[in-house]
């Protein structure tokens, strides 16, 4: 993978600034060590000669294009991470945003003038924080297109001014002010939160200071698993845990007035969703309500 990263790096750098500048100076004694430990020698020298190579390139960058400083630089941080140095947290974020700006904010110039105007996202996604399953990665959202709630296990507690009025606020005024015309949770595949819910034991005993409490926002799931599903192993509980989590939630947001309002005039729907890192999948479903006139009102 390295090797395809210092090809394309090659393809974008004039010829002349590559000469003399990498790989350059060292003697390895094969020798004197053993296979491995050549082999392993070398690739540490290498690393560090390339990277002290590429860092007098950016010192002189004056001379080159814009786009071969970012990919020196992109370059540069994962020679360091591979050689065993520091990971320096500034650099990569310094890295990433030079990325972005160059690769997608200069390139599409409508699109941000039109997003500095306002926002009119057609979803509101609530999914986990755990950092596998970044929404817009995974369904290729562009900037403006969703409204997006992280937390653990992608859970949507239920209306509650006081205990938790963060995610009422999100719901509020994603419905009310952007309104959106669809809400997914989207529960994924080995799922850390689930896992801590489905090992509550059943007393209720808790070690967490918060995380506990909060995924049990879907207790109820939990004891459905538990009681239709024993014959399982932990693992498949889980995994249907975390479907049957996202179930609740999607029950949950009826509590919120607003919701079961726009649910009732249909300008809003409310869609289940699991991504599965491990098959490579995502299934998506609807529920159907069968909210009643009154509920609706
Ligand atoms: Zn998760």
């Amino acid at each position: 993978m390295r090797r395809v990263i210092i090809v394309d790096y090659l393809f974008v750098l004039p010829v002349k600034q590559l000469s003399g500048s990498f790989f350059v100076g060292t003697q390895y004694h094969k020798s004197k060590l053993p296979a491995k430990q050549q082999d392993r020698r070398m690739a540490k020298d290498m690393y560090e000669e390339a990277i002290a190579g590429l860092k007098k390139l950016l010192s002189a960058k004056g001379e080159l294009e814009a786009v071969a400083v970012t990919k020196i630089r992109q370059l540069t941080a994962e020679l360091e991470e591979s050689s065993g140095k520091v990971f320096d947290p500034v650099e990569r974020i310094r890295t990433g945003f030079d990325h972005f700006k160059k690769e997608k904010y200069e390139k599409n110039p409508a699109l941000y003038e039109k997003l500095a105007k306002g926002q009119s996202p057609k979803f509101l996604v609530f999914a986990c924080s755990d950092s596998r399953v970044c929404p817009s990665h995974i369904l290729n959202f562009q900037p403006g297109e969703a409204f997006i709630v992280r937390n653990i296990a992608n859970m949507v507690p239920p209306y509650d001014q006081k205990k938790y009025s963060g995610g009422g606020a999100a719901i509020e005024y994603a419905v009310l002010y952007l309104k959106v015309e669809n809400i997914v949770v989207i529960g994924h595949s080995c799922c850390g939160g689930i896992k801590g819910l489905m090992s509550i034991p059943d007393d209720g005993t808790t070690q967490s200071d918060f995380i506990e409490e909060w995924v049990n926002i879907c207790k109820t799931a939990k004891a459905k698993v538990k009681a239709e599903c024993n014959n399982l192993d932990f693992t498949e509980q889980c995994t249907l845990l975390e479907k049957e989590a996202v179930n609740v939630s999607l029950g949950n947001l009826l509590t919120y007035p607003f919701v079961r309002e726009a649910v009732g005039k249909k300008t809003l729907s409310l869609k289940g969703g699991h991504y599965d890192f491990l098959k490579g999948s995502f299934e998506l479903w609807n529920l159907d309500f069968s909210l009643s006139p009154s509920l609706s009102a």
